[in-house]
């Protein structure tokens, strides 16, 4: 257990993985990342006074892609960790990429990859392959007309 500052109120948490006393604020996935980062794993105590003031002053704390690389690593977040999509989140995505686009699948791995690398994956293998054969089969549909 080591002593953080809350990412949301700024003060000072007994444990940073728990809950705030102050706010009642609990990090959950990315934000454990973000609450290493503002712990003293990572920080000096004088530089988690710091931080801890900045955010009481408003600041939300933005760390780099490095920085919750660093923290991922010291986590030991792993694709395993990660239970991915349920089915019916599954299906839901199918429906999604063949009614109105599959982007939808691009953007949640885009914004997933790092936090749940296996559920991104799996929002991309439920929606592209989907996506690609809704419009093969309308070009088919199309083409088809066209002969006739
Ligand atoms: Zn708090």
């Amino acid at each position: 257990m080591s002593v953080g500052v809350c990412l949301r109120c700024g003060h000072r948490k007994p444990d940073y993985a728990g809950v705030c006393p102050t706010c009642g604020h609990m990090p959950y996935q990315q934000g454990l990342l973000v609450a290493w980062l503002l712990s003293e794993e990572h920080l000096s105590t004088e530089e988690l006074a710091q931080t801890g003031e900045r955010i009481q002053e408003g600041v939300v704390p933005q760390p780099t892609k490095e920085m919750l690389d660093r923290a991922r690593q010291a986590l030991g977040v792993h694709p395993e960790d990660d239970e991915g999509l349920s089915v019916p989140q599954r299906l839901g995505l199918m429906a999604l990429a063949l009614l109105i686009t599959p982007a939808v699948g691009v953007v949640l791995w885009f914004s997933w990859r790092s936090v749940r690398p296996r559920a991104a994956l799996q929002a991309l293998w439920a929606s592209l392959p989907t996506g690609l054969f809704a419009w093969a089969f309308i070009g088919w549909w199309a083409f088809t007309g066209w002969l006739r």
